[in-house]
């Protein structure tokens, strides 16, 4: 059956980029509207980096981490919003406090871990129909996916995004001290040795600076339709 449906559904989209540029945001909302699968692989990680925090392992010892994360059940399930569950228990909003902002960086760049997620990950994307949003989507978990963004911001303007964010969800937050966390992990991210947070050389950069989310979501989505126009593989 040769129908444009089949081959929109079977697209991968990577969105990677730095924190607080809005690819969780845009990522979600571009994969509701063309009917996919979200793949928020930045909660995956923040779902281990809780459970380090919960078991009381250092986040320094990646020997303690990498056992502890190695035996760690992390699925994401999608019904009208996305839900984490960490050995089958939810920790949807869990997962974004702030003391687990602060360790997810160290927790997500030993190499055990990673390899970990990524698998995890290359096994719910394989057949295509998914939105992936990361920091290594483009570059290691697809290479070859079929379109490959990469988002930026201005540190100021994003660390308003993410005051904002935090304020809605009742929290109490402080713009310097979000600025600090936000430089700490756009470095630790873009300067670990195990897949760095890097644009892959053919990404297509997005600078959301300026943009309103339905702007975002717009640019992917016409982005995401030249591609899928060009794509000339249909199922039998
Ligand atoms: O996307 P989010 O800000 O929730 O990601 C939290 C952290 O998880 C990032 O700062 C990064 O350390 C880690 N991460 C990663 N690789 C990914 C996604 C997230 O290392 N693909």
């Amino acid at each position: 059956m040769k129908n444009r449906d089949w081959i929109l559904k079977n697209l991968i989209i990577a969105i990677d980029g730095i924190a607080g540029s809005g690819k969780s945001t845009t990522a979600r909302l571009v994969a509701r509207k063309l009917h996919y699968l979200h793949i928020d692989t930045g909660a995956m990680y923040r779902a281990a980096a809780y459970a380090v925090l919960q078991k009381n392992v250092d986040p320094d010892d990646k020997e303690a981490v990498e056992k502890l994360v190695e035996n760690l059940k992390i699925r994401l399930k999608q019904n009208d919003e996305l839900q984490v569950l960490l050995n089958d228990q939810p920790v949807t909003q869990l997962i974004r406090a702030p003391d687990v902002t602060a360790v997810v960086s160290k927790v997500s760049s030993y190499e055990a871990v990673r390899m970990k997620m990524v698998e995890e990950q290359r096994e719910m994307g394989k057949n295509g129909g998914v939105v992936l949003e990361g920091r290594d989507i483009g570059t290691v978990v697809f290479p070859d996916a079929d379109v490959k963004l990469f988002f930026i911001a201005d540190l100021e303007e994003r660390v308003r995004r993410r005051c904002h964010e935090l304020i809605e969800q009742g929290e109490k937050v402080d713009f310097d001290t979000m600025l600090t966390d936000i430089k700490s992990r756009d470095r630790l991210d873009s300067t670990r040795k195990v897949s760095p947070l890097k644009k892959a050389d053919d990404a297509i950069t997005i600078d959301t600076s300026n943009l309103t989310i339905e702007e975002q979501v717009e640019k992917v989505l016409s982005i995401v339709s030249e591609k899928r126009d060009g794509k000339t593989i249909v199922k039998e």
